[in-house]
């Protein structure tokens, strides 16, 4: 029974719930190693513009790059850091090298990174990210910051105010995974985004003549009348391409462009794409 503090949970004694914990809390352990000897790592996946075709930007998608189990996704270390409280030193080693890498690209090509809701309550969030951004004289126009809108903000008023000091100072806000949580327009409408990306499960199949194809139609509309730019998550195949292209939408990211790719390939790409139509495919919308 090590670990247990819990009476009531002596009466529902289940090992596998033990077990859980036992697998947590190596986690946590691990988390910390990986922290330290900096094994987390942006993987870049292109976005690119439905208007001209262009590489635009890359989203930053954390990986831990583990010295036996390989390249691993947020989705196994997310939660955990949330949770340990470790996730704005996460995301800080993960700016440091998104910022190294993007310095090597053209200025026009920007970087999305995604924040998680528990920094927006940390009060010393704004400095320290003008903090890094100065360390690696990174140019904050070239920064856009995700936000899920699936997560809960706490304190909208300290969210807000947060926000907006970031921006004075040139740094963007997409709100990610748009329609996916409770609170879409409560977030459009309280804080200073500047694009929403438009979650998966509405581009899925938006080429097709079913709900999806409006709900796209509608955040596309709504959001060019609050002057908001639109991405579009998730592109799997080239009718869905074509579709977000000729509802209006900006900006489009998906499997049938790119997968998250690591840094090194980032590089060979904006070399050989800028400026010039997606290559990545033969027919690129
Ligand atoms: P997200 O920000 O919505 O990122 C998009 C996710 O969709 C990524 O998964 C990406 O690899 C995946 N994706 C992109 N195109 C396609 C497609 O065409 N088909 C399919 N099936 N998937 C596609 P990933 O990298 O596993 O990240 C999952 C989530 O983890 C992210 O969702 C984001 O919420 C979170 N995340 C990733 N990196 C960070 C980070 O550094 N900090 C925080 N707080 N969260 C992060
Ligand atoms: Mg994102
Ligand atoms: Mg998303
Ligand atoms: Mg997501």
């Amino acid at each position: 029974r090590a670990g247990r503090t819990d009476d009531n949970a002596a009466v529902y004694y289940d090992p596998a719930l033990d077990e859980e914990q036992r697998k947590f809390v190596a986690l946590t352990a691990d988390i910390r190693t990986a922290l330290e000897a900096k094994q987390f790592e942006p993987y870049f996946q292109p976005l690119i513009s439905l208007k001209t075709g262009h590489l635009v930007g890359f989203e930053a998608l954390a990986r831990w790059v583990h010295p036996d189990r390989g390249v691993v996704g947020p989705g196994a270390f997310i939660t955990a850091a949330e949770e340990m409280g470790v996730i704005g030193d996460l995301f800080e080693s993960v700016l440091k090298k998104v910022c190294v890498a993007a310095l090597a690209w053209p200025s026009k090509i920007r970087v999305s990174v995604n924040v998680s809701p528990v920094q927006l309550s940390d009060d010393q969030f704004v400095d320290k990210m003008l903090e890094s951004l100065r360390l690696y004289d990174f140019d904050p126009d070239r920064l856009v910051l995700e936000i899920t809108e699936n997560a809960v903000v706490r304190d909208m008023n300290a969210a807000s105010d947060a926000m907006k000091r970031l921006r004075a100072c040139g740094i963007r806000f997409a709100l990610d995974d748009f329609g996916t949580g409770y609170s879409s327009l409560t977030y459009l409408s309280q804080l200073p985004f500047d694009s929403v990306k438009i979650d998966k499960s509405f581009v899925t199949d938006c080429d097709k003549v079913h709900s999806g194809h409006a709900i796209v139609e509608s955040i596309i509309n709504l959001c060019a009348s609050l002057n908001l730019k639109t991405v579009g998550e998730g592109v799997e195949r080239k009718e869905e391409a074509v579709a977000l292209q000729k509802l209006g939408c900006d900006i489009a990211q998906g499997y049938w462009f790119f997968k998250p790719v690591p840094t090194a390939v980032a590089n060979e790409l904006v070399k050989s794409w800028t400026d010039q139509p997606a290559r990545g495919r033969e027919a690129g919308p």
